[in-house]
């Protein structure tokens, strides 16, 4: 964690030069903390004006969720902050980050919030046909093109980011460590539509995927994230399989046993794609047990 921070911290004085180096004009810098409350939002963001050397163009609340957003929106809350930074010049736009649709509605009926952070890439495209219906007052930026990585290899770069092109984001983050990831990053590409079909298609080489776009549209009274778990079941066969099951290891077994109780299923009601959620949570919870105990075995 201190090799992290020091880091982080390298990181930004290295941004903060290179914004003295180039016409502050043409460049624009976000930066995002995880405070939900006002105080602490406002005082993270002098210490990163006095750490880049100059204010961040937007600012955002990092990770707000569904716990989280009464605080973040309510009275005195992180956006509240922002609005009064705004108001004072030191920021110039105000920002909400999340993975949750139901919170990017939020920010979306919000006249406070300028841009809106989310997620979203060929496989994991939910969300994104759901901003569609937004109207376009609100800057948006789309993270995860990549899905933390686990798409290239499936795809190229190039086909995860031409993927995207036809939605309606106004600007894209892309991981560059090298040269040549920067030289992807910045060609021109033709937007290609593919089908979540083919995108499905494509994975089944390797394993089973599920079908799930992470639209969040299933909800689930006792609480289970559905499209979380999905997406780590995904994952886990992508090549995060340490992480994977780390996570899911945490709380899959009782959600597994909610769904074989549940007389009601009301998530299926929701899901476009049709999904038996509760055969694939069973399947998961299966997974998870066989591999848990095969590590098990091999320690002893
Ligand atoms: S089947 Fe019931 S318990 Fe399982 S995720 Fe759906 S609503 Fe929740
Ligand atoms: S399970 Fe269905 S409704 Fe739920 S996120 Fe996935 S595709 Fe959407």
């Amino acid at each position: 964690m201190k090799n992290l921070n020091a880091f982080k911290q390298k990181f930004i004085d290295k941004l903060g030069q290179f914004a003295k180096t180039v016409d502050r004009n043409k460049i624009i810098i976000s930066d995002k903390a995880r405070y939900y409350d006002g105080g602490q939002i406002y005082e993270a963001v002098e210490r990163s004006s006095k750490n880049l050397g100059t204010i961040p163009d937007i600012y955002f609340v990092h990770q707000v969720d569904t716990e989280n957003q009464d605080m973040v929106f309510g009275k005195y809350g992180a956006l509240d902050a922002l609005c009064d930074l705004k108001k004072e010049g030191k920021i110039r736009f105000t920002g909400i980050a999340t993975h949750y649709f139901d919170v990017m509605l939020r920010a979306e009926n919000d006249i406070r919030v300028d841009v809106i952070q989310g997620s979203g890439n060929i496989l994991e495209r939910g969300m994104l046909e759901r901003i569609c219906d937004f109207s376009a007052n609100k800057g948006f930026i789309l993270n995860k093109v990549y899905a933390a990585g686990v798409l290239i290899n499936p795809f190229t770069p190039e086909e995860l980011i031409s993927g995207i092109l036809h939605y309606p984001f106004s600007c894209a983050l892309l991981g560059i460590g090298t040269i040549s990831q920067a030289d992807v990053a910045f060609r021109e590409y033709t937007p290609v539509n593919f089908s979540f079909d083919s995108v499905i298609k494509r994975l089944q080489a390797g394993f089973e995927p599920i079908c799930c776009t992470r639209c969040q549209r299933c909800k689930c009274p006792h609480g289970t994230e559905i499209h979380t778990i999905f997406r780590q079941y995904n994952y886990y066969h992508l090549g995060k399989d340490f992480w994977a099951l780390k996570k899911l290891s945490l709380d899959i077994e009782s959600s597994a046993h909610n769904c074989m109780t549940c007389t009601h299923t009301s998530c299926m009601k929701n899901c476009p794609l049709k999904l038996n959620i509760p055969e694939l949570m069973m399947k998961i919870s299966l997974l998870v047990k066989d591999r848990i105990e095969y590590d098990y075995r091999n320690l002893f």
